[in-house]
């Protein structure tokens, strides 16, 4: 799971580096402020016996200095007079409260002390035979001699100096010796951090900082050094024990771990040692530093080191948070630039590719261009042939119906002439004359054929144009022995019209209807006419083969025709829809059950028309 999480692995190193940094601070710390306890340590050692050496110094000389007096000596060559001995006592008195020693006090060659400056008190040592202190011994034997001691009479400790007396003759004959009480050395040592220990050469502590450890043993009490110190009676009565002390090490430094007598050594505390003997005291001093004064320092530093670690952890978090933040920021913009740039290469390419598209379409709708000019070019070409070619045929058969009719009236006028009938020749001739006025009109349109026509629509009344009607197309219906049948309302309103145009249509309609029935049984040719929806539909009906719905959508092209060649030339419905389209109107072809029915729808003439 760590090896996924490569913060965790961080932030595990991270602690056992903090964790690893703090433990050997503290391990530094604790050796470095030990290694100043110890020199503190020592330095408080050095003072100590630079005091203690002063102290006794001071004394040394003083039973010398006494022994050599002539008063004491002539005591001791007559030990039992009490004059001289009581004039000693105050000697040694006043003596003693100069010095401000304990004790002095003379003994005998036996050791029976004999004057003392503490005659006067009840535990006074006058009587007392000391024969046993080694002091006494090494002072009879001639040598300046000292030793500490609990006193047995006094129960007080003390430190002596004893120097021999010689009498007047020479001879060793006393002894005199002062005592120091070390209480006041033992006062002077309180109050300070320093736990200070004198110990004698058997490890036993004679004067400490703290009364409970005396006369304990720093050393173990053997028999031995017990018989040794029995011997000298160093410590009278007292007894004697144990101290729970163990000897420890702190790197090089000796610490000693030190509990109150009784108490497992576990339960004491521990000190830094430093010691020196005193040879000629005879004695070693030790001065104990608590180690808690330095660990306590050790964990000051620790807690520090571990405060600036954290500090400067979260400072570098922060830095890496920063700097991450940064990056991600630089990241995300380098992103969005390249995503920019990579849209505007494809909307670039697009445009390229819409530019090329658009270049091809361009090069393509100008060829196609090109080929519709040509088209066109072609189709004005065949437009104008045809166009030629619809009005000649228009005017072949327009012209060739009233030819034919008017041929008819001048052979017949010629008949009549030769009867003598001039007055119905008159009025063949007058036929003809109306004839020749139509195809003159029929020419005046086919001008106008090419251009939309401008002609100004009137009012038409479909009977009288049907009479007229009648005649052109008669001899058509009896070539080929055809009936039309009118159903045209008295009321039927004007049409709005050209009457020329409009008679053109109805020929071509009859025309037409005349041949589909030619050679038919039924030969009936039917014109109607009613008003519809306020239009005018005129209905030109007959019963021959009809038109078939394939090509009823095409009959009304110009030069569409079924019929044979020389037959029909295809325009005649062509025209009709065209005029029919400039009144305004329209035309369509049914079937009509048997045969075919084309529709004219005309608008009316209407009221306001009427009134313009
Ligand atoms: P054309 O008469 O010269 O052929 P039209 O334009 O007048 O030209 O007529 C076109 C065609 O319409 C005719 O060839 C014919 O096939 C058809 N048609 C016209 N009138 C009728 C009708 N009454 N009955 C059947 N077919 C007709």
């Amino acid at each position: 799971m760590i090896r996924n999480h490569p913060r965790a692995i961080l932030l595990v190193a991270g602690l056992a580096v903090v964790a690893l940094t703090v433990w050997q601070t503290s391990r530094f710390a604790l050796q470095h402020y030990l290694a100043a306890g110890v020199s503190r340590a020592e330095t408080a050692l050095g003072l100590t016996i630079n005091a203690l050496e002063g102290d006794l110094a001071r004394y040394e000389v003083a039973p010398q200095l006494l022994a050599d007096l002539d008063a004491i000596r002539l005591l001791v060559a007559r030990p039992d007079d009490p004059v001289r001995r009581a004039a000693i006592d105050r000697l040694l008195e006043e003596r003693n409260a100069t010095l401000q020693s304990s004790d002095l006090y003379i003994m005998r060659a036996d050791g029976e002390t004999i004057a003392a400056s503490n005659h006067a008190r009840p535990d006074s040592f006058v009587g007392q035979n000391f024969s046993y202190r080694p002091y006494f011994r090494d002072a009879l034997a001639g040598d300046a001699a000292r030793f500490y001691a609990l006193g047995t009479t006094s129960g007080v400790r003390g430190y002596y100096f004893s120097a021999p007396v010689r009498d007047p003759a020479g001879r060793i004959a006393g002894v005199i010796a002062v005592k120091i009480g070390v209480d006041r050395i033992e006062q002077s040592w309180r109050g300070n951090e320093y736990r200070i220990l004198v110990s004698d050469p058997e490890g036993i502590v004679f004067m400490s900082s703290e009364p409970e450890w005396l006369y304990g043993g720093l050393l173990p009490l053997t028999g031995e050094r017990r018989a040794r110190t029995a011997a000298s009676r160093r410590y009278s009565e007292a007894q004697l024990h144990d101290l729970p002390v163990t000897r420890e090490t702190a790197g090089d430094i000796a610490l000693m771990r030190l509990a109150a007598p009784g108490q497992p050594v576990s339960a004491g505390r521990q000190y830094i040692v430093a010691e020196q003997p005193m040879p000629q005291a005879g004695w070693t001093v030790h001065v104990l530093l608590d180690v808690a004064g330095a660990q306590a320092e050790a964990r000051v530093a620790s807690v520090t080191v571990f405060l600036l670690l954290c500090a400067a952890a979260f400072g570098g978090a922060v830095l890496v948070q920063r700097r991450a933040q940064v990056a991600e920021r630089l990241a995300f913009e380098t992103r969005a630039k390249a995503d920019l740039e990579r849209r505007v290469e494809e909307r670039t390419a697009d445009l390229e590719r819409v530019n090329i598209h658009l270049e091809q379409e361009i090069t393509e709708r100008r060829a196609t261009e090109e080929e519709l000019r040509a088209a066109q070019a072609n189709l004005v070409r065949v437009g104008k042939l045809a166009a030629l070619g619809q009005m000649s045929a228009a005017l072949s058969h327009e012209i060739n119906q009233p030819l034919a009719a008017a041929r008819n009236y001048a052979d017949s006028a010629a008949v009549l002439i030769d009867r003598g009938d001039v007055p119905r020749a008159r009025e063949n001739l007058g036929h003809i004359l109306s004839l020749i006025d139509r195809m003159a009109a029929i020419g005046r349109h086919l001008r106008n054929a090419a251009r939309k026509p401008n002609e100004r629509l009137e009012p038409v009344s479909l009977p009288a144009l049907l009479a007229e009607t009648q005649v052109i197309v008669a001899g058509r219906l009896a070539s080929c022995k055809a009936t039309l049948d009118l159903d045209i309302p008295a009321d039927l309103p004007p049409l709005r019209a050209g009457a020329t145009r409009l008679q053109q249509v109805l020929v071509n309609l009859i025309s037409n209807a005349a041949d589909a029935v030619e050679g038919r049984p039924d030969r009936r040719i039917t014109l109607s006419a009613c008003v519809e929806d306020g239009r005018a539909v005129l209905r030109v009906r007959d019963r021959g083969a009809g038109v078939p719905p394939a090509i009823a959508e095409r009959i009304f092209d110009p030069f569409f025709t079924t019929k044979g060649v020389g037959a029909g030339l295809g325009l005649g419905l062509s025209i009709c829809y065209n005029i029919i389209r400039d009144f305004g109107g329209d035309i369509t072809v049914q079937d009509a059950g048997p045969g075919a029915c084309f529709a004219v729808t005309l608008p009316l003439y209407g009221p306001v028309e009427a009134a313009a």
